[in-house]
């Protein structure tokens, strides 16, 4: 694998936050970015917490604590990225946010430095297209909470070069992660399956076959699942899950099959959006 020491990470929300601590937990340097100091400053002090808590858990040695938070810089400054040889893109699901990051990453790093999005269903060769180096950029898909999450897709833009995807797959195996490789299709893999997990079970709950609650109970007591998939879209986000299921619609040109459900959108519009708000198809005490 081509040395990768220093990993920058652009955006430093849910994802961007957790990306760097798995990343700096695994021996690597860290430069977390935000558009503001005091958001970033806010995501490492959540890091430190975490971290805090493996070590009083036993789960890190003091020497290890301590080095783990060395290995963290944030900045508030692009420019900063430049001593990087991967940066990870975790900024929001909108693609010109997207495109305009690629393309300063393009003017701050060097030249053979990888560019990995981490976005949920954008395509990846949209997103490389607007780069100097579009066999550079990849897609690099964790999942949420990241730290707990083995997963990761690794998506081959069509002007990917097979080389980078190699790199990230070593780099994943380091991060002690679960690469899988995929191809730039809409919704990649999980989120491609995971659609008519969600959009059938508001069609029977539409039907009146079948309550949320009962829908939730038969999938976890006969189909074995850790969630049902009300409670399911309540975790990440009505909001988020109804985007990249449009997203996924869009991407295979109206396909019915990946048709969003009213229902859920009125959900969405109602602003129950789920446990962050505390309240979504179920009721959470904030
Ligand atoms: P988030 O809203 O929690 O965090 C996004 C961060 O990006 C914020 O801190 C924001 O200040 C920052 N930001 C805004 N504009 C920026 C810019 N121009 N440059 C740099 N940073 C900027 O979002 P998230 O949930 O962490 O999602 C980030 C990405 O990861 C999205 O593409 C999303 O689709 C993807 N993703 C999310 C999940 C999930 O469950 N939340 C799972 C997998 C992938």
């Amino acid at each position: 694998m081509e040395l990768i020491t220093t990993v920058g990470v652009v955006g430093s929300g849910t994802m961007g936050a957790g990306i760097a601590q798995v990343v700096a937990q695994n021996g690597f340097h860290v430069v977390l970015y935000d558009i503001k100091e005091e958001i970033v400053e806010r995501a490492l002090s959540g890091i430190f917490a975490r971290v805090q808590r493996l070590f009083e858990k036993g789960k890190l040695s003091r020497d290890e604590y301590d080095a783990l938070k060395a290995r963290l810089q944030t900045t508030a400054t692009l420019a900063d990225m430049s001593s990087c040889q991967l940066v990870i893109e975790a900024a929001p699901e909108k693609m010109e946010i997207k495109k305009e990051i690629i393309q300063q990453l393009d003017q701050h790093c060097p030249e053979n430095t990888i560019l990995a999005t981490n976005t949920s269903s954008f395509s990846v060769t949209e997103i490389g297209s607007v780069s100097k180096r579009p066999d550079r950029v990849a897609g690099m898909h964790f999942f949420n909470p990241v730290p707990l999450m083995p997963l990761v897709e690794i998506i081959k833009g069509i002007r990917t070069e097979d080389k980078t995807i190699d790199i990230l797959v070593q780099f994943a195996l380091a991060l002690d992660k679960h690469p899988v490789t995929c191809q730039d299709t809409p919704g990649f893999i999980v989120n491609r399956v995971a659609r008519p997990f969600y959009n059938e079970a508001l069609r029977i709950k539409g039907d009146r076959v079948a309550s949320v609650e009962q829908i939730d109970r038969i999938m976890k007591k006969a189909g074995k699942f850790r969630m049902g998939p009300f409670e399911l879209q309540d975790l990440i986000g009505i909001d988020i899950n109804f985007s990249t299921t449009e997203s996924v619609h869009q991407g295979f040109f109206g396909e019915d099959r990946f048709r969003p459900h009213f229902y859920q959108q009125r959900m969405m519009q109602s602003g129950k959006l789920g446990r962050k708000v505390g309240g979504g198809y179920y009721d959470y005490e904030q």
